[in-house]
């Protein structure tokens, strides 16, 4: 995490929205969603959004976790999400 960019950042675009890899900043295609049944209750989500180049990456983490619920196109899951 580098501060000096941080600070100096502008606040995100909603419509331009990032890959979650660490160190990524493409544009993020995917919408990872995933559930910790230790922390979260059956019907919660939490997303990751990853690039073309590490959703492979993002689900296989996610996926030998048991935590990985669905993969879909960001343009998908905006369609879903009302
Ligand atoms: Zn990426």
């Amino acid at each position: 995490m580098n501060l000096a960019n941080l600070s100096g950042a502008s606040s995100p675009d909603p419509t331009n929205p990032q890959c979650s890899a660490k160190g990524c900043r493409a544009d993020a295609v995917w919408v990872l969603a995933w559930n910790n049944p230790k922390l979260h209750t059956p019907e919660r989500r939490k997303t990751w959004l990853a690039c073309e180049e590490h959703r492979e990456h993002l689900a296989q983490f996610l996926g030998v976790r048991g935590f990985l619920k669905d993969v879909v196109t960001l343009e998908e899951w905006d369609s879903r999400v009302e």
